[in-house]
């Protein structure tokens, strides 16, 4: 069980479609701070040794929004404290990301004039034509640039017949996230029970969740027990953009592990920020005792991990409500115990998704699925594996030159078995037929989906056979996109030299089939 960086955190939107939920992390390298400092006004704060890049970015056809430097000012430093308060809360110190203030004294704020009208950066498809842009703008003005992270403030280009402004790009994409900007978007409104109070929790929370995203965090919810706590209350990586200097807010155990290791919210500088890392999971144990999920996982990594996040994510929803706890591991080994009185669903399908945090900024996540029956989690995470060293593959119908279906059996997540998809384009469904080499007693099969998910074998029928000839319906069955090892269970045990696979569907809706590893138990 493995590997490599996922790339693909779903971390992304707030309000609205989920075209963008890419937001893509891409790999970053060393980078060099800028020589001038200011921090005089955030004294209260062990200076980071990265600030946030702040820009105003307007459109050819439009121009900033009245006293927008004192309003996100204030909007800024209010988030400075929020999320130092968090951090203080954990255990990490005085920390929060960092701010560069200008000559006046207050934040730094980058105003960049863009190349096109309005028109050209709607929320759909926007965001990447600004990053375009301002890549560009930070290459000629290097001074400007003082981390990775970089949020993005944008006037509002629509408003609705009730004045709430809209239009702009509103989400994460990566290290960078977008905001937006009205007239009366000013802390002044938070917490007041009026349209511009609610408008202001929508608007600046909004941007204090986005930031999240632009700081490295992904969605995650509350536990039972949070959302009771008056000094908790909503993760603001949950819905807390909606309760955002009105109910209570916070930031999860979770998130401030992220924070810990972001880029900006570094006191001193480094090498090697954001360089990938691999963990492999060696041994993944896990039970449900006295009302607890009981997990222990021993890893081996390339990279230093200072934390382990576990979140608990059920099906639907996306990942917003997906509720995590923390292990610090204990030399390659976490221990966890999480109650499932502090699950907020306990029917359906659940990814547990295990995160590596490395002290470098990057991450790697580890998925494994399981499932509520009864009100309880049945977690069949790890299985016995029959050694595969001497079978072969007896047939397959398609495969492509560098994804040979004999990758399903040399234990090795890096190399895949994929249909052809070069010179030409067989649909489902494939078959793969793999000989273990002698008559064997089964339980069930074990699969791996390749690690980075991409195209994930989603709908097979499994059969058996002891001859090659006569073979046995075994059952349909959907695998689940997640990038741990995987099982299905006959239900019974069968005496099979023959195992055949055939496919019907994939993830990405597309003709082909991919696979990592297929072993029995
Ligand atoms: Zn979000």
């Amino acid at each position: 069980m493995k590997r490599k960086n996922l790339r693909s955190m779903l971390a992304g939107m707030l309000l609205l479609p989920t075209l963008f939920m890419a937001c893509k992390r891409t790999p970053g390298g060393e980078f060099q701070p800028a020589p001038d400092k200011n921090k005089s006004g955030l004294q209260n704060f062990t200076p980071s040794a990265y600030d946030l890049n702040v820009v105003y970015f307007v459109p050819s056809d439009g121009d900033t929004i009245a006293h927008y430097r004192e309003r996100l000012n204030g909007i800024l430093l209010q988030g400075q404290r929020f999320y130092s308060k968090w951090m203080n809360y954990y255990g990490y110190g005085n920390r929060s990301f960092g701010l560069r203030l200008d000559s006046a004294g207050k934040v730094k704020i980058s105003v960049v004039k863009g190349a096109l009208p309005k028109t050209s950066y709607l929320y759909d498809g926007g965001g990447y034509i600004v990053i375009d842009e301002l890549n560009t703008w930070f290459a000629a003005h290097p001074a400007d640039k003082h981390s990775e992270h970089t949020l993005v403030i944008m006037p509002a280009s629509t408003y609705a017949f009730d004045g709430d402004p809209g239009g702009v790009p509103f989400y994460g994409v990566g290290r960078w996230c977008f905001a937006l900007d009205y007239a009366e978007m000013d802390t002044s409104y938070l917490g007041q029970n009026t349209t511009l109070g609610n408008r202001a929790t929508k608007w600046i929370g909004g941007l204090m969740h986005e930031l999240g995203h632009g700081l490295n965090l992904r969605h995650n919810k509350e536990k039972v027990s949070e959302a009771a706590d008056p000094a908790k209350g909503t993760a603001l990586m949950g819905s807390g953009n909606y309760t955002y200097g009105k109910s209570p807010t916070f930031l999860t155990a979770a998130s401030a592990a992220i924070l810990n290791n972001s880029q900006v919210f570094r006191t001193s500088t480094a090498t090697g920020i954001y360089e990938e890392g691999n963990t492999t999971i060696n041994i993944i144990k896990a039970s449900y005792t006295g009302g607890n999920i009981v997990l222990k996982v021993k890893f081996s990594s390339t990279q230093t991990v200072n934390n382990v996040n576990v979140y608990n994510d059920p099906e639907g929803g996306s990942n917003y409500d997906a509720v995590p706890w923390v292990a610090a591991p204990s030399g390659d080994s976490i221990q966890l115990s999480m109650p499932i009185s502090e699950f907020h669903k306990k029917t359906g399908n659940y990814t547990l998704r295990i995160l590596f945090l490395y002290t470098n900024g990057s991450s790697t996540e580890i998925s494994y699925p399981y499932t509520f029956v009864n009100n309880e989690p049945v977690l069949d995470i790890s299985k016995d594996e029959l050694n595969k060293s001497s079978w072969s593959i007896a047939y397959v119908s398609s495969q492509e030159d560098d994804g040979p279906a004999i990758n399903l059996l040399d234990n090795d997540q890096e190399t895949i078995w994929h249909t052809q998809w070069k010179s030409v384009q067989p649909a489902h469904p494939h078959t793969v037929i793999v000989n273990m080499g002698a008559i064997q007693s089964i339980q069930g099969l074990a699969f791996q989906q390749r690690f980075n998910l991409n195209g994930s074998l989603k709908d097979i029928s499994v059969f058996t056979s002891t001859d090659n000839i006569t073979y046995t319906p075994r059952g349909n069955y959907t695998l689940a996109n997640v990038n741990g090892k995987q099982y299905i269970s006959f239900g019974a045990t069968v005496s099979a030299r023959y195992i055949k696979i055939v496919t019907a569907s994939n993830y990405a809706d597309s003709h082909y089939a991919v696979l990592s590893e297929l072993g029995a138990w």
